[in-house]
């Protein structure tokens, strides 16, 4: 906690008199990022470091493994849902980006090869990338790094199925988009749409 203070005081002293003319101008104004992030939880992949964004460019949502449940309709706690509809439907985002990662602890778990806890919110989240761990299953040679890159492919096809982002796919453009970030090199990944390929960017 300490730690946190003195980072706080650091902020206000050294960054806040930079970026108190953007906040007001975003507080009276509202925020209107282009762009949704789905990113890991992961401490080491923060997406406004990696993309170099301020404070109102990017609307983050950030979960274990970076993933996105399929549609579905009925009672439940679905918070990505949420924000997802949030970004799409209010603050009508251009681009919805999926960022995976290398070294992505919740691909390493779902690659394990042992019972799943009924009573574990993890497990069943988990779940999610059964999908993606089929279409993998013949790879012996880094399966992992082959299943967070098939992982990125999945939530993007999940995303598909909400209704109202089909409808701003139609309707207004929205664009969906796949990365993958390296953690130990810094390198990023882009999805081709149509080759289905991860490509370095340059
Ligand atoms: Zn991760």
């Amino acid at each position: 906690m300490d730690h946190l203070i003195e980072g706080y005081r650091i902020y206000r002293e050294k960054r806040w008199p930079e970026l108190q003319a953007l906040h007001r101008r975003l507080a009276e104004r509202g925020q209107s990022p282009k762009t949704l992030v789905i990113a890991c939880a992961d401490s080491r992949v923060d997406p406004a470091t990696i993309f170099n964004a301020g404070p109102g460019e990017l609307f983050v949502v950030r979960n274990v493994a970076n993933l996105a449940p399929p549609f579905e309709q009925g009672a439940g706690f679905h918070g990505v849902s949420a924000a997802i509809e949030f970004a799409v439907l209010q603050l009508k985002v251009e681009t919805i980006l999926v960022l995976g990662h290398a070294q992505c602890g919740g691909v390493a778990a779902a690659l394990e090869d042992r019972p799943r806890n009924p009573n574990s919110f993890l497990d069943a989240w988990i779940g999610l990338l059964d999908k993606a761990k089929a279409r993998t299953a013949g790879i012996e040679s880094e399966r992992a790094s082959a299943l967070e890159h098939e992982s990125i492919r999945v939530t993007l096809e999940n995303l598909a199925t909400f209704p109202f982002i089909e409808q701003a796919i139609a309707e207004r453009g929205l664009s969906l988009v796949g990365m993958r970030y390296g953690v130990a090199d810094g390198g990023l990944e882009l999805l081709d749409p149509k080759t289905g390929a991860f490509n370095p960017v340059l």
